[in-house]
């Protein structure tokens, strides 16, 4: 059984890739368990960020890392608020993020959008070949929040081809679909085509 560290101290996400990483022997602990604390996110893009904090968890750790950098991008507002989505309205939350987004796409008729995720694998903190997998998930922001599952964004985001926003999909659904999912699968693929780069056997 190999560990991996993930550098996020968030339980939903560590819960979503043990799910999907358990089947080839991989356990997941979070970096809040090991008590290393965040990053710093001062990248300016979601790869940068997903490297910073992969890095920052693999040096601490002494174990392999895996990092998440995710975010939604507007284009009616030039790509904002993109790396900073989780900061979006000041650090005051999910809803007040919403909020901020649905008042800036007020006057708005263009209302095309995506959810990033990179995620960044990395066996050791001075891995020069770390992997790297990208997923992006097309959609529309709503006018009005509609749902109560998920997290983040999903009350305005209506994904392309779907008559429901991303909050009225179940867990399962979502994590066939969406951008995390997404990236999670090109990971898969990358290790069972690749399944002695992590354990070096
Ligand atoms: P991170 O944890 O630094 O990657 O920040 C990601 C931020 O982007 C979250 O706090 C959410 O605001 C937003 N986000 C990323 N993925 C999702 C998603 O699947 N649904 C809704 N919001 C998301």
């Amino acid at each position: 059984m190999s560990k991996l560290v993930l550098a996020s101290s968030n339980q939903g996400k560590l819960a979503e890739l043990n799910r999907q990483l358990e089947h080839r022997g991989i356990t997941v602990i979070s970096q809040g368990e090991l008590n290393i604390p965040d990053a710093v996110e001062d990248g300016l893009s979601f790869v940068e960020n997903a490297i910073k904090k992969a890095r920052h968890a693999a040096k601490l750790s002494g174990l392999p890392a895996l990092a998440d950098d995710s975010g939604i991008a507007v284009d009616a507002l030039g790509g904002k608020p993109g790396i900073y989505s989780a900061r979006y309205a000041d650090n005051q939350g999910d809803e007040a993020n919403n909020r901020k987004l649905l008042l800036a796409m007020a006057d708005k008729t263009q209302r095309s959008a995506r959810f990033h995720c990179c995620l960044v694998l990395m066996r050791h903190a001075e891995d020069p070949t770390p992997v790297i997998c990208n997923g992006v998930w097309e959609g529309r922001i709503l006018t009005a929040p509609q749902g109560r599952n998920g997290f983040g964004y999903d009350p305005v985001f209506l994904p392309s081809g779907s008559d429901r926003a991303a909050a009225e999909y179940s867990s399962e659904e979502k994590m066939t679909t969406s951008h995390r999912a997404q990236a999670l699968a090109l990971l898969n693929d990358f290790l069972n085509t690749h399944p002695e780069w992590l354990t070096g056997g």
